[in-house]
């Protein structure tokens, strides 16, 4: 039999009604042996995640205030789930037990994976799963690293003991018994670790959407979905902003070559987004678009520096590099000309440090020109599709030319698998629309 290991995230198990669909899609498949819980998310629009509500939580204790009034409405969040499905639950002593570790001075961390380990309690007591606690399966370093050897082990060995089992997302435990949470989303991580401890053949993560969409519906409307998209495509992707999935929740199936299936609890129909290590030429043919996905930001700066004969300089980018360096500058992009280096660096990165890195590269290099300008956008096209095919960069230009935008750089990682296009942020969703259109729409 198959074993996968499935993830729920906040909107799949915000009220009774969701933790309904929940059960339905476990019992539907028996391989679903291992399911990793988040937090109770909003209901609606204006709601509040529970998560967020522990936050506050232990805000109002460690300010002194007393917390009794407020901790009720998180009891009410999970008093009402147990109550709408009728089950014959009671957590009042584990409330109790928070509130008055709470009181006497309880971690941040702790507070916050309270969610996480109630939601997983009436789980696993509504599927009539084993519940496993993520403190003692899921380990921390001493510098708060995630142990992956560790817990790897022990992970593995502990499941092996359990046929099924509900284990709270977010969460592990420090050297010292402290609880420590991943950061926010991190349900994801703990879902992706499971199901490496569990030798799984799929790692199912449930969402509110149907998988990832091939740009950005704010911009583009109704995009199409991805079907496949291989681990490297993603996380180029996501590191230029597309959303869903936690970016660190891929490394621990990636090394093992468990594939990722973003699912919709909302349409447990839909088949969603297969996140793969590589596909295959089937797979590739059946792809219908050159391109996998396009994604994007705003706020970029460029370091521009020009020097005559800069190419013959041994060390330039060298110091160049070290002042950077020196300035706590992290550098995303440096395309570069013969005698002209762009560094390009998130706006944020420069904060109060403009004229101070001008001076500092001037003395360094001694360059002919140097400039910096704010207000780039970078957008990402991204697609294995692109591999070794002529043509593709001319038709991203096209489509941005025709669209009157100017190019203020281009970028064109070796492997090919992206080609990077800096805009002005006043073009950046026109340029965004032209391309999409351009291999979607007109294909
Ligand atoms: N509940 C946590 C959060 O809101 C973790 C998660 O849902 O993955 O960030």
């Amino acid at each position: 039999m198959q074993v996968k290991a499935v993830k729920f995230g906040g909107t799949s198990l915000s009220d009774a009604g969701q933790f309904r669909k929940v059960y339905d899609i476990v019992k539907s498949d028996e391989s679903r042996r291992y399911v990793v819980a988040s937090a109770p998310g909003k209901r609606h629009g204006s709601d509040t995640k529970v998560t967020d509500m522990l936050y506050a939580c232990y805000d109002m204790a460690a300010a002194g205030l007393p917390i009794d009034a407020f901790f009720d409405g998180i009891r009410a969040r999970f008093d009402d789930i147990i109550a709408g499905l009728g089950l014959d639950y009671n957590l009042d002593d584990e409330y109790e037990y928070i509130k008055s570790t709470l009181r006497h001075g309880a971690g941040r961390d702790y507070a916050a994976s309270r969610g996480e380990y109630l939601s997983a309690k009436i789980l696993a007591r509504y599927l009539g799963y084993d519940f496993i606690d993520a403190c003692h399966v899921v380990f921390f370093r001493d510098d708060g690293s995630f142990d992956d050897e560790y817990t790897y082990r022990n992970l593995e060995s502990v499941l092996r003991g359990h046929e099924r089992a509900v284990i709270p997302g977010f969460y592990g435990v420090m050297p010292n018994g402290t609880i420590k949470t991943f950061s926010r989303g991190g349900s994801d991580i703990t879902g992706a670790i499971v199901a490496r401890a569990a030798n799984a053949d799929i790692y199912e993560n449930w969402t509110d959407v149907s998988g990832f969409l091939m740009t950005d519906p704010r911009i583009v409307p109704s995009p199409l979905q991805i079907k496949t998209v291989t681990y490297r495509e993603l996380r180029e992707l996501s590191y230029m902003g597309a959303g869903v999935l936690h970016e660190d929740s891929v490394f621990p199936v990636r090394t093992v070559g468990i594939p990722i299936n973003i699912r919709n609890t909302n349409d447990p129909e839909e088949r969603g987004t297969m996140i793969v290590s590589s596909v295959n030429c089937a797979d590739l043919v059946g792809s219908d678009h050159v391109i996998t996905g396009i994604a994007g930001k705003k706020s970029f700066s460029v370091i521009r520096i020009e020097k005559d004969r800069m190419a013959y300089q041994r060390g330039f980018l060298r110091r160049v590099f070290e002042i950077l360096d020196l300035n706590g500058v992290n550098v995303e992009h440096i395309p570069s000309g013969i005698d002209t280096v762009s560094v390009i660096v998130h706006s944020s990165e420069l904060t109060g440090k403009k004229e101070l890195l001008t001076e500092s590269l001037r003395r360094a290099v001694n360059p002919d020109y140097i400039e910096i300008q704010d207000g780039l956008a970078l957008i990402a096209v991204v697609g294995r599709g692109m591999v070794g095919k002529p043509g593709v960069a001319s038709r991203i230009f096209d489509a941005v030319a025709g669209a009157h935008i100017n190019v203020r750089m281009m970028d064109q990682g070796l492997g090919e698998l992206n080609v990077i296009v800096g805009v002005d942020e006043s073009d950046f969703e026109s340029a965004l629309r032209a391309i999409y259109s351009a291999f979607v729409d007109k294909q």
